[in-house]
């Protein structure tokens, strides 16, 4: 469902070129649970990016689902996520002027769903906060925002799932519930997941682990799954 070819990222700094992203390949088949580990400042937030569409590679190719990214335009771009991908980000990304409801009823809306209320409050029951819909962010804990935001990307019922720190900051216990929400979509729904996570429980959780250092793969391992 993916694949990298040579994929390199640098930014500008000053009038230097910083380089995140050294010559990374690499592919996942469709159904597949994949983990990008590796220290701080290694890349991965900036690879997961990439591979949703969010960012443009300096060079290389990324293919989702057979779209070559980089020589998509920006509404090209934007109906691939909507049609493929889910995308659950390190700090939640909610909008704060709406309510938990209306979070996940926006992305509903502009495709054009019909419904998108019954819909949106069917997702949020999944997650577990169908009573806190008509919370608005700064009224929910950190793990309820989480789940708004896993309801969010699971509307569009997406291919290949992609999540930044799904347990970043979050307690034990609210961990483990957001881990089997994400996982049961894979069993259930068939849909890949590819997370960036510190959590070693969590990594070794999805069936390969890649680990990146300064920019560069520095190992690509299956998982020995315990599970
Ligand atoms: P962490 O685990 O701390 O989240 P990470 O492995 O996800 O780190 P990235 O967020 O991908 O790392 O960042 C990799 C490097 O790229 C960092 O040195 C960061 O400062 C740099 N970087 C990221 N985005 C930009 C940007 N838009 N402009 C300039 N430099 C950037």
């Amino acid at each position: 469902i993916l694949s990298l070819q040579q994929v390199s990222k640098t930014f500008k700094s000053g009038n230097r070129l910083l380089t995140v992203l050294d010559n990374v390949s690499f592919s996942v088949p469709k159904g597949a649970t994949l983990s990008i580990v590796g220290p701080s400042g290694s890349g991965k937030t900036t690879l997961l990016g990439l591979c949703a569409g969010l960012d443009r590679c300096s060079s290389g190719r990324v293919v989702l689902q057979n779209n070559h990214l980089e020589k998509l335009n920006e509404d090209q771009l934007a109906a691939v996520r909507n049609k493929y991908i889910g995308f659950i980000f390190q700090n939640f990304q909610l909008m704060p002027t709406l309510t938990a409801i209306e979070n996940v009823m926006v992305p509903l809306e502009l495709r054009g769903e019909k419904k998108v209320r019954a819909r949106a409050m069917e997702l949020l029951d999944k997650v577990g906060i169908a009573d806190r819909s008509h919370h608005y962010p700064a009224q929910l804990s950190g793990g309820e925002q989480q789940r708004v935001s896993i309801a969010r990307a699971f509307c569009n019922r997406p291919g290949i799932l992609f999540a930044d720190e799904p347990t970043g900051n979050l307690d034990a216990e609210t961990s483990e519930k957001i881990v089997s929400l994400i996982f049961d979509l894979n069993k259930e729904a068939g849909t890949t997941l590819v997370l960036v996570t510190h959590d070693g429980d969590l990594a070794a959780k999805t069936q390969r682990i890649i680990h990146l250092k300064g920019g560069k793969i520095v190992s690509d391992k299956p998982t020995i799954l315990t599970a």
